[in-house]
């Protein structure tokens, strides 16, 4: 039997029919229509119909950015979609006759990550989706960690800097201000400006007005010494909330997604050394693994998938 997986973007709608080894069978997508949360809704209603169609589906698993209650019902905040107090699970419930689940998209992410990528033999795992900002999921003891409201694991507004910079949720210092994608075009254009090993992302920046994400990954990948410092140090920061975070969490695994994890090794191994340079108790603590997401673009309707089917038939 098939559960079907909707990721609400900012800019698109995915969703997919998902089988209960994390295959998508078929999938779809559509724009999002910005502002408009009464149009995303009917687009989701109609996306899940559509995907439903001759199918023996059991739940449907909605995931967006945002804050979810505990119950999985009522999105609290969805900063993209204006959604407040949402009733969302029984307005969808409703319309469709069928069980529905709410979920942040870091989490459904980082729970198809678990499941079906690179956290599958691991019991304890921590996934870092380094976007334009930092999302966060956290599986302990083979479960996913939502807390006492349903708004745990937002690691990216976790604070590793006192007084540091000011970030969108309100506080200072998160680390989604030394840690993102932003944080790394922020890092980037400082060592444009200060010349020397920025001259190649000074010179990008100059032919192209500003430099954008996709200019200092290309920079990157052809080895420019600016890009590669710029990366370093956004490692350098990831790496050491890693330590701070292993002595809370004690994960056996930090698996890194979103478009910055496009570098790969490149981006690992900086973390990895911030990480044991800062771990507590260092050569008495086991050391976590380091990887890269496996899922890629699919891990959000897929983990909403699967999350769904599971609230239906838990194992
Ligand atoms: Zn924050």
């Amino acid at each position: 039997m098939h559960a079907i997986g909707i990721d609400i973007g900012g800019t698109k709608i995915a969703g997919a029919l998902v089988d209960e080894f994390g295959t998508i069978l078929r999938s779809e997508r559509t724009p999002t229509t910005a502002g408009d949360p009464r149009a995303i809704e009917d687009a989701v209603v109609e996306m899940i119909q559509k995907l439903a169609v001759g199918e023996d589906v059991i739940a449907a698993g909605v995931a967006a950015a945002g804050f979810i209650d505990s119950a999985q019902s009522t999105v609290y905040y969805a900063p993209n979609i204006n959604w407040r107090n949402e009733p969302l699970r029984a307005t969808l419930e409703e319309r469709l006759n069928l069980p529905i689940l709410i979920e942040n998209d870091a989490n459904a992410a980082g729970w198809a990550e678990f499941c079906f990528g690179a956290g599958q033999v691991y019991s304890d795992m921590v996934t870092l989706t380094i976007g334009t900002g930092v999302g966060g999921a956290i599986v302990s003891n083979d479960r996913l960690f939502r807390g006492g409201f349903g708004c745990g694991a937002e690691l990216g507004h976790v604070r590793i800097v006192p007084d540091g910079l000011p970030c969108g949720c309100g506080a200072q210092g998160c680390i989604e201000q030394y840690g993102s994608g932003r944080a790394l075009l922020r890092i980037a254009n400082s060592l444009a400006d200060a010349g020397g090993i920025g001259l190649g992302l000074a010179s990008a920046r100059a032919r192209k007005g500003k430099l954008s994400g996709k200019d200092v990954g290309r920079l990157i990948q052809d080895g420019d010494p600016g890009a590669l410092a710029a990366l370093r140090q956004l490692g350098d920061a990831l790496g050491q909330a890693c330590a701070s975070l292993a002595a809370v969490l004690d994960p056996q695994i930090f698996v890194f997604g979103g478009g910055v994890a496009d570098a790969g090794e490149l981006l690992l191994e900086p973390i990895r050394t911030a990480y044991l340079e800062n771990l507590p108790a260092r050569g008495y603590h086991p050391e976590a693994e380091f990887a890269i997401a496996q899922l890629v673009n699919d891990a959000g309707v897929v983990g909403a998938a699967d999350l769904a089917r599971k609230h239906v038939f838990p194992i």
